[in-house]
């Protein structure tokens, strides 16, 4: 088992339509914080963000934001929870930070924000720039048509299964943390 001590959740910056996201958003921060793991993320107030945030830093756990130059308002930051707030230049830099504190990945239910983000880690998971694992918390089954894209482009020859298999996900919080802790697969080169 690996030991984590931070993680980087992408989620969405709106509710969503259905009550189980905020749920699961709610009881993934207060098991992060339970666990001793801190939380890296986009720094905003709004949204499944802002609800995740508060459930880590309300239960005693480490929040670390991280914001570009340009978000810094207060419509982003007024109300945010965090115990550290990192303000970068831009997003290219927001995203190298918020990859380097974390040794673990997770995507909540989001828009297309959130799915940029946990594709990019993935990509790069699968060139070796990092062997983080990554998981999908599927609430609902948020992740089920993403998850069926991705059987997709096995069938047609455009991903490896190995790399298919270390897209993990679960709509249980606590099997996400637990796959998170797995010691991270090896991936054959795609060079
Ligand atoms: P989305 O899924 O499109 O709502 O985008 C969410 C992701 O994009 C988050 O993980 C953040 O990193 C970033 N993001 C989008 N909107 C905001 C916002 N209002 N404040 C902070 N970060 C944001």
């Amino acid at each position: 088992m690996k030991s984590l001590k931070r993680v980087a959740v992408f989620c969405g910056s709106s509710l969503g339509t259905d009550e189980q996201f905020t749920t699961d958003a709610k009881k993934l921060g207060i098991e992060m914080a339970k666990r001793g793991i801190g939380l890296v993320y986009g720094g905003g107030n709004k949204g499944i963000m802002g609800i995740l945030a508060h459930a880590v830093y309300d239960n005693g756990g480490e929040v670390i934001g991280v914001l570009p130059e340009a978000m810094n308002v207060p419509q982003v930051t007024d109300n945010s929870a965090h115990t550290e707030l990192r303000i970068v230049k831009d997003m290219h830099e927001r995203k190298n930070t918020m990859y380097s504190l974390s040794d673990g990945f997770i995507a909540l239910p989001g828009g297309i924000g959130t799915i940029e983000e946990i594709t990019e880690i993935y990509t790069w998971r699968q060139f070796g720039y990092h062997d983080k694992n990554i998981a999908l918390l599927n609430s609902n089954g948020f992740w089920n048509s993403f998850i069926a894209q991705m059987d997709n482009c096995v069938d047609l020859g455009f991903l490896s299964p190995e790399a298919r298999n270390i897209l993990k996900s679960s709509d249980v919080v606590d099997e996400i943390l637990d796959l998170l802790a797995m010691e991270p697969e090896e991936l054959p080169s795609k060079l």
